[in-house]
């Protein structure tokens, strides 16, 4: 699995104490394309307007990313060379696979928690906001 994919996570409804867990073994729902969890970071809207997040890419054999929206939704603009689509996280049980050579934003609705878990440790250099070609030819 190179290319990005919206995986479904598994969610247990607890009936007798209430309340959802929802579980992914990351590695194995990717089909081993998600090599390793190394960060976890969220980004939380709490203004009361949209906001945009992200618009770069990191290339490949680099960091890799699984987008989770447990609360609220997300609009994400994915671009590659072979091609571009837009995809809507509104639903706890799905998640984005993000991999390498993939130009991504985020536009966040307001009260919308975005979770990332990353494959490597934070490294500012590994964010390149111009993709050297796409499909769709929009960047
Ligand atoms: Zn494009």
């Amino acid at each position: 699995m190179t290319k990005w994919a919206v995986v479904k996570f598994l969610e247990f409804v607890d009936q007798k104490r209430g309340g959802v867990l929802v579980a992914s073994e990351v590695i194995r729902d990717t089909n081993g394309a998600f090599e390793a969890a190394r960060r976890v970071y969220y980004i939380v809207n709490n203004t009361g307007d949209a906001i945009k997040r992200g618009g770069h890419y990191h290339p490949h054999g680099g960091k890799q990313e699984i987008w989770l929206v447990p609360v609220g939704r997300v609009t994400t603009n994915l671009h590659s060379a072979k091609e571009c689509q837009e995809v809507v996280l509104d639903s706890r049980d799905r998640a984005l696979f993000i991999p390498g050579d993939v130009w991504h934003d985020a536009r966040l609705d307001p009260g919308t928690v975005l979770i990332c878990i990353a494959s490597t440790n934070y490294n500012p250099a590994e964010s390149i906001s111009s993709l050297p070609s796409c499909a769709c030819k929009k960047l």
